[in-house]
């Protein structure tokens, strides 16, 4: 007997019900759900979120997202959203998302608190921003009169390997630009480091996005840096005097292309483990970028600041302090850095407090073993409060856009 058998046959026993009624002759209970103005959530689509969804007794469409698994380890992750409804034009929905309990560094949590707003657009382009009710036990609804026959809803405006793909086609033959594959992600996909400027510039900046999938705000501030470097003004020529620019824009890139909220293909989350070597056989996005770092290292040209970019609910600059004797020189920088950045940016939200360490994250782990300034940027998903708006691409990218002064003031300030 194996173990389902047996543990059937101990539920029959305990409950006294025929085998029967358990079987595929079970009763079943109707799902009466005539009239519904939902007619189908479509995720068949370049990083949709998988989802199953079924309606509640009120006509509520409960959207169950799925999570992704962390390998060993009780972290998991659901959060991403990007789902197309079909339903009838000028008819209201009420969606309430499911399954937000996600596990983070060991510790249970839901996100709820965290998911204040989505956006949608009718064609997956012009994106508006929506709030989200919040309903006791963790419960959050989106309420949504169809425009027309279609509706894209996203946690954040999306941005896909194909976006990616267009940006670099237009960037690639720029003589400022060059574009090199460090490597492969676990499904083989490939990994662009884009270098904007002249290699030999005094300073040099390393920004990587998207090590989290949903989190696309990173690769929206990249393209606003990009295209500032390679405005053909006199500004933009006195920036790459003065540094120079890496950037590896979507580290996790078989997570966006398959709608995942967090981990890579393997379960492994690319924003940690930077404690030690990475795996090249379950992280390989990471095991390419230490490549490409330690060959920059023993060539004398190792990044003297590095940005890794994320999405959450609070947008803070994570300061992490692992235990260097620099620990005090690199405090003091990113002091100055979070002053530039209030000084040219909408950036308020401040920095992470002193007794802050989030161990294995690229900022703490490069710090600690390659003496770099890095640092995690969060940007708030919800609000931008400097701007008192909802954040979008645009404001991403002109973040991006103004990264480029805070570079060159930074490196003024700061002597190697
Ligand atoms: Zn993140």
């Amino acid at each position: 007997m194996n173990t389902r058998a047996l543990l059937l046959t101990l539920v029959l026993t305990a409950t006294g019900v025929a085998p029967a009624a358990l079987t595929a002759e079970s009763p079943k209970s109707p799902v009466i759900v005539t009239n519904h103005p939902l007619e189908f959530i479509d995720t068949s689509f370049e990083n949709a979120s998988p989802v199953w969804y079924d309606f509640a007794l009120d006509g509520t469409v409960l959207v169950h997202l799925l999570y992704d698994h962390e390998r060993s380890s009780p972290n998991r992750a659901a959060g991403h959203i990007h789902i197309k409804l079909h339903a009838k034009p000028g008819s209201r929905l009420t969606l309430e998302f499911r399954n937000l309990d996600n596990v983070w560094n060991g510790v249970s949590g839901s996100i709820a608190r965290e998911l204040k707003t989505v956006v949608i657009s009718e064609d997956g382009r012009a994106w508006k921003s929506v709030p989200l009710e919040s309903l006791p036990e963790n419960r959050v609804r989106l309420h949504v009169e169809m425009p027309g026959p279609r509706l894209y809803v996203a946690r954040v405006e999306p941005y896909r390997l194909s976006d990616l793909d267009k940006f670099l086609a237009g960037i690639r033959t720029n003589r400022l630009v060059q574009v090199t594959v460090i490597g492969k992600t676990v499904q083989g996909r490939e990994l662009e480091m884009i270098r904007i400027g002249n290699a030999q510039a005094p300073f040099r900046v390393f920004l990587r996005a998207r090590a989290h999938a949903w989190e696309s705000g990173g690769n929206w501030v990249v393209e606003g840096l990009v295209r500032r470097l390679l405005k053909h003004d006199a500004d933009a020529r006195q920036f790459l005097e003065r540094y120079c620019v890496y950037v590896l824009p979507m580290a996790n890139k078989d997570g966006v292309a398959l709608g995942r909220t967090r981990f890579n293909f393997q379960g492994k989350d690319l924003n940690r483990d930077w404690d030690k070597p990475a795996d090249p056989q379950l992280a390989p996005e990471n095991a390419a970028l230490e490549r490409w770092l330690e060959d920059r290292v023993k060539a004398g040209q190792a990044p003297h600041l590095a940005l890794e970019l994320h999405n959450d609910g609070s947008g803070l600059l994570h300061i992490s302090r692992p235990p260097v004797p620099e620990l005090a020189r690199h405090v003091e920088r990113m002091t100055i850095m979070e002053e530039l950045l209030r000084k040219h940016t909408w950036f308020t939200e401040g920095s992470t407090k002193e007794s802050f360490r989030n161990s294995g994250t690229l900022g703490d782990g490069w710090l600690e073993r390659y003496r770099i300034d890095a640092v995690v940027h969060e940007f708030n998903c919800n609000w931008i409060a400097g701007l008192k708006d909802y954040p979008s691409a645009r404001h991403w990218q002109s973040y991006g856009e103004n990264l480029a002064t805070v570079f060159y003031e930074y490196f003024g300030l700061v002597k190697p």
